[in-house]
């Protein structure tokens, strides 16, 4: 399937970069505290405690800038060297994709490396960790920045959104790796692009709600599978 497509679209999740020691929201080890990813990942529980959302994000950056990309990384950069038509649609936050030489990245849910004003709409790219304030200030008008990730609740960034979708729909073969499958509305892009005529191969560890819907369900940890595949 693969080598027949001249069109190739992937959708990634945290399971990719787990082997490289990013831990997953819904895995074991994913939780920090006591609190649920979705207790910190709100507009709201930014509102009522912005330090501790930001010690949360500070933590997984510190833990981001850490790690180096794995196997899992690398082929689906090599696999987009080979491919045509290739588009990478990601959940991640992280820039793993990218480090391991990935072109064409669609960051559904954001980039933890971006900080965006609540005041004035100033964006920044900063890479510093750990951050030196916390919470960090707008250095134009002095309100409080947030991180440039997408939280529960929140509409996904408009261009990467109608990019995936229009990737979904032209792929031959849609290619799901280290993803849960649960969280919306990414979750419906290999459903778009099989509507639309393609393949659909899953590479996970465990069983998926997409599973019994895939034309093939690799079981294995994403930095051997994506390999051999290639
Ligand atoms: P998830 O945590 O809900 O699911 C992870 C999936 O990966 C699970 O299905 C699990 O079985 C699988 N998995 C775990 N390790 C694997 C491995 N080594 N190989 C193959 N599969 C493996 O993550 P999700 O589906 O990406 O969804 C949730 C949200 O979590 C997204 O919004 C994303 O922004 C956010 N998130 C991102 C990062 C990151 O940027 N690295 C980390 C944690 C969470
Ligand atoms: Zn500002």
């Amino acid at each position: 399937m693969l080598e027949a497509a001249t069109n190739l679209a992937v959708l990634t999740g945290a399971g990719v970069s787990e082997e490289s020691g990013v831990p997953t929201f819904r895995g074991p080890g994913g939780l920090w505290r006591q609190f649920r990813p979705e207790q910190l990942a709100t507009p709201q529980a930014f509102e009522r405690d912005p330090l501790l959302v930001w010690e949360w994000y500070d933590w997984r950056r510190q833990k981001i800038a850490a790690v180096e990309p794995n196997p899992a990384h690398r082929a689906l950069a090599e696999l987009e060297k080979r491919t045509p038509e290739f588009a990478l649609i990601t959940q991640n936050v992280d820039d793993l994709h990218e480090r391991a030489g990935s072109r064409r990245v669609y960051h559904l849910h954001g980039n933890i490396w971006l900080l965006h004003c609540m005041g004035c709409q100033w964006q920044e790219r900063n890479r510093e960790v750990p951050l030196s304030t916390l919470p960090p200030r707008c250095r134009h008008c002095g309100a409080l920045m947030r991180p440039g990730v997408v939280w529960f609740g929140e509409p996904l960034p408009r261009k990467a959104w109608s990019a995936a979708n229009e990737a979904a729909e032209a792929a031959h073969v849609f290619l799901v790796a280290g993803t849960s499958a649960l969280v919306q509305p990414a979750a419906s892009l290999p459903l778009i692009a099989r509507d639309a005529g393609a393949r659909l191969i899953e590479v996970n560890r465990d069983e998926t709600p997409l599973s019994p819907l895939a034309d093939v369900s690799l079981r294995g940890p994403a930095g051997e599978v994506l390999p051999q595949l290639l």
